[in-house]
């Protein structure tokens, strides 16, 4: 049977297949310790649950308007206003549409600008579903890299390289999967500098801005909301409660842009997927509502991650010393080289994943899913316990090698 055009070159999601893959494994009884995954691995805060469960009570089992509970469209506005306090900027709710999480909201974003004959600059290493989204929308992902030695983060002169007059958008995403990186409020206004001038479209993917390990600042990531609003041209800010309060299977994400932008997006949304889940709505209502409960709840996990980041950096050393990686300055991933560690014959960061999984039970996701071969990712949401005995176990399979 022929399947449409639309889906001619999609791939299935590789994060989503590898954690599916150790998940299985583990329901066999095999001894599997699963760093494949991008999710927290922290409950939902309780207060968060229970507004969703008091919502159901009290009758919020209908639809909404596509684009969001008016009061929640609100409330993440505010919560855009509270990161950037006394700017120049306004944050209207007619800017803001909620989606089945930012996933969705990025397709939404990419389905109503991008199309065909479009080019859309992906800064790589690049979340595996960034190419994808790009190609359902049949527009052309091109890949933009930035020097290994700048944790891969781009500069102008990178994004000029690849500019053609085809150039609609670019989507960069920090802090970064799967790198961690983070660009400073500098380096993005550089970049954001340069998508105006060049009238490409940013889509900023902020979806991990408070999971943020600098000292000394603000608990979060440097945003495009703290850029001078001159610097700022077209944009989509992709947001989401997925990750920052750790609601994956909510499924609410929302985007902030123009009200033009919006009511396209919330158009489209009203043809595919009406409303996001209403008690989901509520939830995220009561975490976005609630400023100083939700500090509390992320800086614990923050404060948790942080420890976590430290201690897979120090495992690093330990058990797989000599390999590079980046340093994550944010989100719950540790990127590290991989090739050549396991002989002439292991060519491809999924035949290193595969082979690492069979020999010591540790699942991580291959490089190549993120546009990198040289890599493998490993997510860092988990114990200290099984991060310890991961590490230890991968070092073992490189190390049998080397001796
Ligand atoms: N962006 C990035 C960079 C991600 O890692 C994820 C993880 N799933 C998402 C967006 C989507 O998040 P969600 O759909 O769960 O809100
Ligand atoms: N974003 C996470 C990851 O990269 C979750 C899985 C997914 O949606 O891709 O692993």
């Amino acid at each position: 049977m022929e399947f449409s055009q639309n889906i001619a070159d999609l791939s299935p999601s590789a994060t989503m297949a590898v954690s599916a893959l150790a998940r299985r494994l583990r329901a066999e009884g095999k001894d599997v310790i699963n760093l494949s995954a991008g999710e927290p691995d922290f409950d939902t805060p309780g207060w968060i649950s229970d507004a969703a469960v008091r919502g159901l009570r009290e009758g919020g089992t209908r639809y909404t308007p596509p684009a969001g509970l008016p009061e929640l469209r609100e409330a993440a506005a505010e919560s855009l206003a509270r990161l950037a306090p006394g700017g120049e900027r306004s944050f209207r709710s007619d800017e803001i549409v909620v989606s089945c999480g930012a996933k969705h909201s990025l397709f939404n974003a990419c389905f109503s600008l991008f199309g065909p004959g479009d080019e859309v600059l992906v800064a790589a290493p690049y979340w595996t579903s960034y190419p994808e989204i790009v190609k359902l929308a049949r527009a052309a992902p091109v890949f933009v890299k930035g020097p290994e030695a700048r944790d891969f983060r781009l500069a102008p002169d990178d994004l000029e390289a690849r500019l053609t007059p085809r150039t609609k958008g670019l989507i960069l995403c920090s802090p970064g999967n799967p790198t961690g990186a983070v660009y400073s409020a500098d380096e993005l206004r550089a970049v954001a500098e340069w998508a105006k001038a060049r009238s490409v479209w940013l889509v900023s993917d902020e979806i991990y801005r408070s999971i943020y390990f600098g000292r000394g600042g603000p608990n979060r990531a440097p945003s495009i909301l703290d850029l001078p609003a001159g610097s700022l041209g077209p944009a989509v800010l992709v947001d989401g409660l997925s990750k920052a309060f750790a609601m994956t299977g909510w499924r609410i994400g929302f985007t902030w842009s123009s009200a033009a932008v919006a009511s396209r997006m919330a158009a489209l949304q009203s043809h595919t997927t009406s409303n996001p889940a209403t008690p989901s709505q509520f939830a995220a209502l009561e975490a976005l509502r609630s400023p100083e409960r939700a500090e509390r709840d992320i800086g614990e996990m923050r404060k948790a991650f942080l420890r976590r980041r430290d201690l897979a950096v120090s495992l690093m050393e330990q058990h797989l010393p000599g390999l590079s990686y980046v340093r994550p300055e944010g989100a719950f991933y540790l990127f590290f080289r991989i090739d050549g560690t396991l002989g002439a014959e292991v060519t491809t960061s999924e035949a290193w994943c595969q082979r690492v999984l069979e020999e010591s039970g540790v699942a991580v996701v291959p490089g190549s899913a993120f546009g990198d071969d040289r890599y493998v990712r490993l997510s860092f949401a988990t114990s200290d316990e099984m991060l310890s005995e991961a590490m230890r176990r991968m070092g073992a399979v490189v190390s049998a090698v080397r001796s």
